[in-house]
């Protein structure tokens, strides 16, 4: 699928009845927009970082907070000098957009949702969005500021009749491979609601488990991915450093990584369509509480980053469609708690994979018997009223917290 919603929408899906939604499209630029496109996320990077270290400068020695209006202002003096004059040569909206994300990585920042921002480096993927009043767009072609041409864009999915454009994002991933992500709005349809509730418990041996039973993953592709993945580094890492060879090597663990991150999103999508068809409401556990169990290993970290995309899925397609997904935010012992009988044992190894009650004698599957934990406490949240806020994670990994957490 190549819808993606890019996480700096989110907000804005309670607003209207209208819903943003983003069509995510690959193509291929002209050598001539290749390098209008390098100097756009040049500036677009060197905006964002020193905007960054301005933000922080001004906190630091003058405890005194930066916001959007005063750094636009500084970036218009900025353009007028004579050492950053190369600024004014690109379309001057990608770098007032970079301002804006700034912002966004703030706010996510102080809402406790995000680290701190750092820097944007060069060999990351670069992106620089342009609103409406930097392309035109005539139902078939779509034209970017400063250039002459329009996109050559491989039409995957067609965009609905229509369709009018809010924004446009170009990135390039670490493969050098590029992307539009076309923001429009759009009525979407609630679907018709049902009955059915479900609790999922983001496994570590396996995607996905439900409190239905099912066991969802991991496909066998993430194991193999993953290995690929290992022996790229091992190479890259062999290679000296600086040497031509070295960056053919990082390019081919760039390239294996996307790869990982495409089939996984792919794999996701499905999954979080599937589960908000089939419920009305959705229980998980955040990832704050679930990421307190550290494990350095590589599969681990690609773990993560698919969970957290997963949870985003959930989140957006649950406003889209009238569903309700309840994160579980505070600590509550999933795992340890016996589901029939509500006994809570007083520790239990992560490698303990089935255990037997004390109290009652009930079987359990370690993640079932947490997932259907999960629906339980979802449910009561949602029947008590508490506001169940998407994207508001209260628990932050603490250090005191995080020994207690390693036995669940
Ligand atoms: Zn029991």
């Amino acid at each position: 699928m190549d819808t993606s919603l890019d996480i700096y929408t989110l907000t804005d899906y309670h607003v209207t009845m209208k819903q943003k939604r983003a069509y995510k499209y690959r193509f291929y630029p002209t050598d001539e927009q290749k390098l209008i496109l390098a100097r756009t996320f040049g500036c677009c990077r060197y905006i964002y970082n020193w905007a960054l270290r301005q933000k922080t400068d001004a906190y630091y020695q003058e405890q005194r907070r930066l916001y959007y209006k005063d750094l636009s202002e500084a970036l218009t003096q900025l353009k007028k000098r004579e050492e950053t004059i190369w600024l004014s040569e690109v379309s001057s909206v990608p770098l007032q957009q970079a301002l804006r994300y700034l912002d966004r990585a703030f706010l996510n920042f102080f809402e406790g949702r995000a680290e701190y921002p750092t820097f944007k480096k060069k060999r990351n993927q670069q992106s620089a969005t342009y609103t409406d009043n930097a392309f035109k767009w005539d139902a078939h072609k779509l034209l970017l500021a400063k250039m002459d041409e329009p996109l050559n864009i491989v039409w995957s999915r067609p965009l609905p009749d229509g369709a009018k454009l809010s924004s446009v994002t170009i990135t390039k991933d670490c493969a050098d491979r590029y992307f539009v992500s076309i923001l429009i709005e759009e009525d979407i349809e609630e679907l018709p609601t049902t009955r059915s509730t479900i609790g999922a418990d983001l496994g570590l041996k396996s995607f996905v488990v439900l409190s239905d039973g099912q066991v969802v993953g991991n496909p066998k592709f993430f194991h193999q991915d993953e290995k690929k993945l290992a022996r790229a580094q091992r190479n890259h890492a062999k290679k000296q450093r600086g040497s031509r060879n070295r960056n053919k090597a990082r390019k081919k663990v760039a390239r294996i990584h996307a790869r990982i991150a495409d089939r996984r999103r792919d794999f996701s999508h499905k999954l979080s369509t599937r589960l908000i068809r089939e419920n009305q409401t959705i229980c998980i556990e955040s990832l704050a509480v679930k990421n307190m169990v550290k494990n350095p290993h590589l599969s681990k970290a690609i773990s993560n980053v698919s969970w957290s995309e997963f949870v985003s899925q959930l989140e957006y397609k649950a406003a889209w469609y009238g569903r309700t997904l309840v994160k579980i935010d505070k600590w509550y012992p999933s795992s340890k708690r016996c589901f029939e009988c509500g006994h809570i044992l007083a520790s239990l190894a992560l490698d303990i994979r089935e255990w037997t009650c004390p109290e009652c004698g009930a079987h359990h599957d370690r993640d079932i018997n947490a997932a259907k934990n999960i629906l339980a406490v979802g449910l009561t949240v949602t029947a008590c009223g508490e506001s169940v806020r998407p994207g508001a994670v209260k628990a932050k990994p603490g250090t005191a917290r995080r020994s207690r957490k390693a036995s669940r």
